[in-house]
């Protein structure tokens, strides 16, 4: 306890751009603690079609709130749960609760599609794609509404278990989607070797593009890519109206950004898919 506390007071240098590495401080008790009572939570961030403005689907991002009403970001726990091995107990548990968020709100009428981060770490273990199928299928969720997605810098050292596992997940009808598309150097030959199903443009091709040549050329190729590949694509980091209106022209599938919304708690998304207006309806 008071380990947590010189964390949190820490935490705040850390926020407000402190070099002190609050994180050093995180045990590995103090990790599984916060599994066990669920201290984590999914936070949820829409993604809506750009040819007709609706929210079909959500990412689940995230996050550690504390006590004194400080919010530890993501980039910051993962590492950690990766480094102590929990990792998979993390993501299995955050799966799980996101699948019956999704349950709900297909009971009130919303049927969205469910985005899920997976660690690389996850793709080491050949026994990671049946215990995921059993999570979703445990909820009463099909895989085929949920997409996982890997960031493109862990295809990359990609061993030939994670490409089996990916290709397995596939199999069972897990939408597989390449996260942060353009950032991660991966070989084109070796991302066409995974039955991947989605690419999303990573945010910082898509954040000031109207203004940017270069940017523009970068969305306008991968838009073309995926669509040779027969990938649907989602552009990140959506932030402004002309945003939007760029990714439509290039025909961009869909769009997912502060525009459309921010993160929020699964009780506060259902009033955000409500009050969306898409640019120029
Ligand atoms: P990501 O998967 O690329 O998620 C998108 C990040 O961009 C999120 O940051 C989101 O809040 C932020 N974002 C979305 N729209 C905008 C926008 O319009 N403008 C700006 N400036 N930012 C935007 P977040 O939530 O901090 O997550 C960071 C990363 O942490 C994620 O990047 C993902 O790689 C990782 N992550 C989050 N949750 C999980 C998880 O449950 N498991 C794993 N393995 N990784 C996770
Ligand atoms: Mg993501
Ligand atoms: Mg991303
Ligand atoms: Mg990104």
């Amino acid at each position: 306890a008071g380990k947590l506390a010189a964390v949190l007071s820490n935490f705040h240098a850390v926020a407000a751009g402190g070099a002190s590495p609050a994180e050093a401080l995180v045990s590995v008790d103090m990790l599984r603690e916060a599994i066990d009572a669920e201290a984590f939570q999914p936070w949820f961030q829409p993604q809506a079609e750009l040819r007709n403005g609706k929210i079909v689907a959500v990412e689940m991002l995230a996050r550690w709130p504390q006590q004194d009403g400080g919010m530890i970001e993501p980039l910051r726990f993962i590492p950690l749960l990766e480094q102590h091995g929990l990792i998979d107990a993390f993501t299995e548990q955050m799966l799980a609760r996101s699948c019956r968020h999704r349950e709900a709100w297909v009971r009130d009428g919303l049927d969205l599609k469910l985005a899920v981060n997976i660690s690389a770490l996850c793709l080491g273990d050949a026994a990671t794609a049946d215990r995921l199928e059993a999570i979703v299928r445990g909820e009463g969720v099909d895989p085929a509404s949920v997409v996982l997605e890997i960031t493109e810098g862990s295809v990359i050292c990609g061993s030939p278990t994670s490409l089996s596992v990916l290709a397995r997940l596939r199999l069972k009808g897990f939408g597989l989607s390449i996260d942060d598309f353009g950032t991660g150097y991966a070989s084109l030959s070796r991302l066409s070797h995974v039955p991947f199903t989605e690419l999303k443009i990573d945010r910082g091709f898509v954040t000031g593009a109207p203004g940017v040549a270069r940017k523009k050329a970068v969305i306008e190729a991968s838009i073309d890519l995926a669509r040779k590949l027969d990938l649907r694509i989602v552009g990140e980091g959506v932030e402004t109206a002309e945003e939007w209106e760029l990714l439509a022209r290039c025909g961009c599938g869909l769009a997912q950004g502060y525009l459309i919304g921010r993160p929020v708690p699964a009780s506060e998304l259902p009033s955000v898919v409500a009050d969306w207006r898409r640019p120029g309806a």
